[in-house]
């Protein structure tokens, strides 16, 4: 029945993408046309101040995940078999995306996915974990202090552009996984707890080159509850994007 609907969304809108493809990138984005759609960021565009800027957030949404919402419904105009499965399951199976789209496909849909999750983890006020994840943390990497400082350095090592995700294995063990430009552990059938951004739109206004300074200050927006509700849904594997 979802597939049926998503077909049908995508016929519907066929004639509204054709218009709005004359227009900028931005605005076919914000039309809805295609079966991907940039929902609004979970709270104001300053709570994350001051650590990551007002400014910052309001292009890393309004531009930079938009402009990737929108590259995928490009990519879906002619391709709807990426609009029948959740976008997870796509990105787990690229190898059955054609040819002609998959390098579009990885960016385009990994950086969706990524920028969603982050997104919904940040927005709080940091400090020390807490619950469930709070444990785990102690169980995989000794203590709060460790994943950190393992966290930072490996996102300090990304060369150019790229994430520095935490992962939940099977065993509901936690895995630090670096990776570059927008690919997401999801594509090797994981499951993504948090991460963090290292590209430069994410922290050169305010940062410019000192992503150390970024890496260390972002630790202080993450929202510990929200992290918490996605390791529960992990540890019984719903955990999508
Ligand atoms: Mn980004």
């Amino acid at each position: 029945m979802q597939m049926f609907t998503r077909r049908t969304l995508m016929i519907g809108t066929a004639a509204v993408g054709a218009y709005a493809s004359f227009r900028s990138p931005y605005v076919f984005a914000q039309t809805g046309a295609g079966p991907f759609k940039l929902d609004p960021l979970p709270y104001a565009a300053d709570k994350n101040e001051p650590h990551i800027d007002k400014t910052t957030m309001e292009i890393h949404h309004g531009r930079h995940h938009a402009t990737y919402v929108n590259n995928l419904n490009t990519a879906a105009k002619d391709n709807a078999i990426l609009g029948e499965k959740p976008l997870h399951e796509l990105l787990a199976s690229l190898n059955s995306v054609p040819d002609s789209i998959r390098t579009a496909v990885r960016n385009n849909g990994g950086g969706h996915a990524n920028h969603t999750m982050f997104w919904q983890i940040m927005g709080g006020s940091g400090g020390e974990p807490s619950g469930a994840v709070a444990t785990a943390i102690k169980e995989s990497f000794g203590d709060y202090a460790k994943l950190q400082e393992q966290f930072n350095a490996a996102g300090g090592r990304v060369f150019g552009s790229g994430w520095v995700f935490v992962t939940v294995d099977k065993g509901g063990k936690l895995v630090l996984v670096p990776k570059p430009n927008q690919d997401s552990p999801i594509m090797d059938g994981q499951m993504v707890l948090l991460g963090n951004d290292v590209w430069e739109h994410a922290y050169y206004l305010k940062y410019q080159n000192r992503r150390p300074d970024y890496l260390k200050a972002w630790w202080n927006v993450v929202n510990w509850d929200a992290v918490n509700k996605r390791f529960t849904a992990a540890k019984v594997g719903k955990l999508a994007i």
